[in-house]
């Protein structure tokens, strides 16, 4: 069996175009233009990349943007103190913290200083609990494209079993409830798992999230699973730099039944995803209807 490709990248830029589409509606008929304040802390140069892009993209589709980028030496109580006025500013509708924060400043203390109702990353705990008591929450922007992608390939996911093999706050832990949401059957895997291949055999669904470069191999996935591959990892083959996933493509692709490329997988998803949220918080906010399909 060869894979079923599900490109990302596609299916990022349909989530983008609907996104668009409701920020000109919300403009016109009520005069509201969401806002995504993105805080950076310090030099890391992946993660000036990632703000940059997602400038880019919360522009494209109309939103506005609000960059803060702050030195490395920054101390917690300004920090602190630029969140407390994002919270207040009615401009604003999302705000996203970039991570990793420099070693001295206390990440959780951080993003639970977030309003919950501006938390696009859905990293603060009241969405945490929200999400896993099944109430309307900020979903994690990873996981919920992934959702979107395991939705739009299956349909129903009612009754499949799932394997999530990485159980980080950020991917594992949430993608795992959100298909608990869908009523999958949900296994969580993790380092200290027993014969990971074996476990993985069972999977309908197996979403690798691990940060271990292709560490996922053809002969644990289940012929016609469908395969979501989370990680980026970047490495060196032949002297060259070159992006792979925690999924040995080429072996998994010759057993899957649907798999995500890395990259033009989950990638572009996420930031697809932080534009929904964005939109979903300036809905919530102001008392709109939320557009359907851009929420778990
Ligand atoms: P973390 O390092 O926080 O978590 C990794 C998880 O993998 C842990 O739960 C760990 O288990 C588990 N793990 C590590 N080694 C093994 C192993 N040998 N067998 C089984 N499980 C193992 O990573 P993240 O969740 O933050 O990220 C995972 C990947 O996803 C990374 O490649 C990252 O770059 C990528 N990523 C991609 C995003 C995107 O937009 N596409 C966004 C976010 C992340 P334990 O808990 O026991 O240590």
């Amino acid at each position: 069996m060869t894979a079923k490709v599900i490109d990302g990248k596609a299916f990022a830029a349909k989530v983008r175009a609907e996104v668009a589409e409701h920020v000109a509606r919300l403009k016109d008929e009520h005069g509201l233009t969401p806002g995504l304040a993105v805080v950076l802390v310090g030099e890391d140069p992946a993660s000036k990349v990632y703000v940059k892009n997602k400038h880019a993209s919360t522009i494209e589709v109309g939103m506005a943007s609000f960059e803060h980028r702050l030195s490395a030496e920054t101390g917690e109580a300004e920090l602190l103190a630029l969140i407390d006025t994002l919270n207040a500013d009615p401009a604003v509708h999302g705000i996203l913290v970039q991570l990793p924060l420099p070693g001295h400043l206390n990440s959780e203390l951080v993003i639970n200083r977030i309003d919950p109702a501006k938390d696009v990353d859905g990293f603060h705990i009241s969405n945490v609990g929200l999400l896993g008591t099944g109430q309307k929450s900020m979903v994690p922007c990873t996981p919920l494209g992934c959702l979107m992608m395991l939705r739009d390939h299956h349909g129903k996911l009612a009754g499949l079993n799932a394997v999530v093999v990485g159980r980080s706050n950020i991917v594992g832990k949430p993608m795992a409830q959100l298909l608990l949401g869908d009523s999958c059957t949900v296994t969580i895997a993790h380092s200290r798992t027993k014969d990971l291949a074996e476990v993985c055999k069972r999977a309908d669904i197996l979403v690798a999230a691990v940060g271990r470069p292709e560490m996922i191999t053809g002969d644990m996935v289940r012929p016609g699973a469908t395969v979501i591959d989370v990680g980026i990892n970047r490495i060196e083959r032949d002297g060259k730099a070159k992006l792979v996933g925690d999924v040995h493509y080429e072996s998994a692709a010759a057993v899957a039944g649907a798999i995500t490329p890395v990259p033009g997988g989950v990638g572009p998803m996420t930031i697809a995803c932080l534009l929904a949220n964005t939109m979903t918080a300036c809905c919530r906010t102001n008392g709109l209807a939320e557009p359907k399909g851009l929420t778990a």
